[in-house]
């Protein structure tokens, strides 16, 4: 059917154009696209304006326009897919800067411009296939990554059963529905590789959106058949002699034992509700409920309202409801570094949705761009100069510079209110914590007479109220716990036993360690995914992250396979020297300064949440297993 060209110029107007460019290099063959006066010079922390004229932009619209509309109307054909150097000239177009050594094969990965990606997987063997099919998965979690994994073991041919605690899948984003709940990394990156969106409505969705693009994602890959709902893991214990994970599961109707001989957790990281210890917490009378399990049934139009904690979850309710409570406090103990982003809540332009949809490759472009820009993003400005002399709010020169500017976006929102200023920006260095996005609405609400923010610390929660720790009582008819998760208590509260009786917490002792993220010594063919050390801050989205876990545990599951073995498990030394390095790396971070404290430490000051290395790193580093990071065990060698 003919393509209607009616909204093409204004999708033109809406257009990224270096990406356009790379796409019109795919319609036509043509390496004229990428001309050096359409070249762009990216302002940091813009939207990606490219610094060229408003002349040429208008001329390569008048190209772009002709091209297309003759592959839309069929007088062109598409021209075949551009080779390797004209690919790496593209990308270094698109990205305005050469791409470096040791990038290349990765972002083309990313790019897959032929559909195909080191992500898939191949077992397309008759031997493999044949040995697939005897292995026997259980994957925990069906959210975003228990999604994927659900996806990827069906490529590949491996029986699998997920189990939920939820009643349906989406995880996360099926748990958190607190009003303004949304995604803060821009949708097309914040979305699987191979399941592009055309159709987002806004740049950064909302919860329901999201829901509903994972809730598609699982129907085209009919992964409902394979998942129990309300259905939680209690205890996993490791029989050697048989090598299988026993696991207990708490079902709608009772208990019930099931066996695998792997287990894959896809339980993420921020699934467990934190509420503070505060001293008298249960003994509020009126209803006190958590961010994440938001009560829709209480109506807080005209009530009297506490909201404790100011991180990303408060950061999106507080705006939704201060216009319908009669009063709103917010108990903030320390405050949050916001990233100025005006178009936070915009809705994507029509035009750009048409181009991706119509336009072959632009999705991909456009993609890549993103990508681009956090792959190694604002690591940099992040990361601590071992000989900083500077002010402790800051890590690094770089850090100071990025920090001033922050400052400044910070305070241009409420010139007339220095005290409020005073509160909100934050003296710990910027990627100290998670940094959120600005585009006012924040400031917006506590600057309204029917809002205060009170930075004394709480000292006590009575029936009435809340009470300070200068004396002062306040009293309320709800409170909202914005407190965050149990983060670093990493696959808590399963109860997991591994080889000779090794209890997994116990081990662990409060500071979860894992090589890559995925495996522990000790505990054969268990395989997380978003586990220790694999949280992002400031570069990329974490379902690029899960699919590079994904891949690689995948990759174990065919080591398996291929080698006939029973069991694996990371060799001790290599363990040990990848978490050494990963400390390294952690030390030379914002968040490691010793001045920060957040969840992404743990309750031995160890930063065990997060990644300290770039985009690329993680990628190489899970591209497959190493077999001689292991231990595999055959059958016969296992001990009865
Ligand atoms: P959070 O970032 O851990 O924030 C918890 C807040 O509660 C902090 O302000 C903390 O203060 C405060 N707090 C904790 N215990 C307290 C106490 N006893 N007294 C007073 N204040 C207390 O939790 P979150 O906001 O739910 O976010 C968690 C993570 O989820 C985020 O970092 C992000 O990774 C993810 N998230 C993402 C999105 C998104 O993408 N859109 C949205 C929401 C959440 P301190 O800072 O002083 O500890």
């Amino acid at each position: 059917m003919a393509v209607d060209l009616a909204p093409l110029d204004q999708a033109l107007e809406t257009a990224h154009l270096p990406a356009l460019s790379a796409a019109l290099v795919h319609l036509t063959g043509d390496l004229g696209w990428l001309r050096p006066e359409w070249r762009p010079i990216y302002t940091p922390l813009s939207r990606g304006e490219t610094g060229v004229s408003e002349a040429e932009q208008a001329k390569m619209r008048a190209a772009a326009k002709v091209a297309i509309t003759d592959y839309l109307t069929g007088k062109r054909p598409m021209a075949p897919i551009p080779g390797p150097d004209a690919v790496r000239q593209m990308m270094s177009f698109v990205a305005g800067a050469d791409i470096p050594d040791g990038y290349g094969d990765f972002l083309s990965d990313e790019l897959a411009l032929d559909g195909h990606s080191s992500k898939d997987p191949n077992w397309s063997s008759p031997q493999l296939k044949a040995a697939a099919r005897r292995l026997n998965v259980l994957v925990v979690g069906a959210g975003m990554s228990g999604i994927l994994a659900a996806i990827r073991l069906t490529q590949a041919g491996v029986p699998f059963e997920i189990v939920d605690k939820n009643a349906d899948v989406g995880g996360t984003w099926l748990e958190n529905t607190y009003p303004g709940c949304r995604v803060d990394s821009s949708n097309h990156m914040y979305s699987y590789s191979f399941e592009p969106n055309h159709f987002w409505p806004q740049h950064f969705s909302t919860q329901p959106v999201l829901l509903d693009y994972f809730r598609g994602v699982a129907a085209r890959h009919d992964v409902k058949k394979h998942v129990r709902f309300e259905t939680t893991v209690e205890e996993m214990v490791w029989d050697e002699p048989r090598a299988v994970w026993k696991v207990r599961l708490k079902t709608p109707s009772g208990h019930e034992q099931v066996e695998a001989q792997a287990v894959i957790t896809a339980v993420g990281q921020l699934n467990r509700p934190r509420y503070p210890e505060i001293k008298g917490r249960e003994r509020f009378a009126g209803a006190a409920f958590h961010s994440a399990e938001w009560r829709h049934d209480v109506d807080l139009t005209g009530k009297r309202v506490a909201v404790i904690g100011t991180g990303a979850s408060a950061f999106q309710f507080v705006p939704e409801i201060a216009g319908k409570v009669a009063s709103l406090t917010v108990f903030q103990r320390t405050p949050p570094w916001g990233f100025p982003v005006p178009h936070y809540h915009e809705d994507v332009p029509d035009g750009m949705n048409w181009l991706m949809e119509h336009v072959p490759f632009y999705d991909k472009w456009y993609r890549f761009w993103m990508f681009w820009m956090v792959t190694d993003g604002l690591l940099p400005m992040v990361t601590a100069d071992p000989a900083w002399k500077g002010p402790p709010t800051a890590v690094s020169e770089l850090n100071l510079g990025f920090r001033e500017m922050i400052a400044q976006a910070i305070a241009a929102q409420a010139p007339d209110r220095p005290d409020l200023i005073a509160k909100v920006i934050p003296t710990y260095p910027v990627g100290g914590k998670r940094s959120l996005l600005d585009n006012g609405v924040w400031i917006e609400a506590l600057k309204r007479d029917n809002v205060e923010l009170v930075t004394e610390g709480i000292s006590e929660i009575t029936p009435q109220g809340v009470v300070t720790a200068d004396g002062q009582a306040r009293d309320f008819d709800v409170i909202i716990y914005g407190t965050g998760f149990y983060a670093s208590k990493f696959l808590w509260p399963m109860k997991i036993t591994g080889r000779d009786g090794a209890d997994l917490h116990a081990r662990w002792d409060g500071d979860a360690r894992a090589y890559l993220g995925m495996t522990t010594p000790g505990f054969p063919n268990l395989f997380m995914i978003y586990g220790p050390n694999t949280n992002i801050v400031v570069n990329g989205s974490i379902i690029f992250f899960s699919e590079c876990s994904v891949r690689y545990i995948l990759g174990c599951l065919k080591l398996l396979a291929e080698t006939g073995s029973a069991a694996m498990e990371p060799k001790r030394e290599v363990h040990d020297a990848f978490n050494i390095k990963v400390d390294e790396g952690n030390s030379l971070m914002a968040w490691g300064a010793p001045q920060v404290t957040s969840w992404y430490k743990n309750e031995k000051g160890r930063v065990s949440q997060n990644w300290p290395f770039a985009l690329v790193d993680y990628w190489r580093a899970t591209l497959a297993p190493d077999p001689k990071d292991f231990v595999l065990t055959k059958s016969a060698e296992l001990v009865g």
